[in-house]
């Protein structure tokens, strides 16, 4: 590629991330004045680099309120900036209200953790059995789970239940022969 290209490449990359910028810009401005800053997953002048929902600071697709197969339209009022895995929860119907209820009843609260929070509610193991799994076990457990590619602009992730299977299996691994006795006992007694 010569330097031309190169600098017409350069160009149109900026371009489009400007224009995604002012998207993402005016469905804050046009947001932050209906929506309360608590029923979301990030700060309102965080809004510009974290997902709505989730609150992680990952790269953000242009997700339609309504959407496009239900006639939903390209314009601000119907705009949202969610990452991949959560556009593909969100829901899909003519509804718009929907999409602030979905994201009210659950949403990340602490920056960055939502994911591997699902991850351990997914394994049924609690907050305080988790702490106890040694950090070195659960790299090793890390080491033999896979990435995920998913949609180009999410980019590789773990899925829920990969890391829901690498907190379960990391506990297991943990526990002595005793405490699997125990744990057994104490499940059959129930
Ligand atoms: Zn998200």
């Amino acid at each position: 590629m010569g330097t031309e290209q190169r600098e017409e490449a350069r160009k149109k990359r900026r371009r489009r991330t400007d224009k995604h910028k002012a998207w993402r810009q005016e469905a804050i401005a046009y947001w932050s004045t209906r929506v309360c800053e608590s029923d979301i997953g990030c700060d309102w002048n965080e809004a510009d680099i974290r997902c709505w929902r989730c609150g992680c600071m990952r790269e953000c697709q242009k997700c339609h309120i309504i959407p496009r197969s239900l006639g939903g339209l390209d314009f601000t009022p119907n705009l949202i900036p969610l990452c991949a895995m959560c556009h593909d929860e969100m829901p899909n119907v003519l509804d718009a209200s929907a999409i602030w209820l979905w994201i009210k009843s659950d949403h990340g609260v602490m920056h960055d953790t939502y994911w591997v929070m699902r991850g351990m509610k997914e394994s049924g193991l609690t907050l305080k059995q988790v702490a106890r799994i040694k950090p070195r076990k659960l790299n090793q457990t890390l080491s033999r789970a896979g990435f995920h590619f998913g949609q180009n602009a999410g980019g590789i992730r773990l899925t829920t239940a990969t890391l829901a299977w690498v907190f379960s299996t990391a506990w297991k691994e943990s526990m002595t022969k005793k405490q699997i006795l125990n744990a057994t006992e104490a499940r059959d007694g129930d």
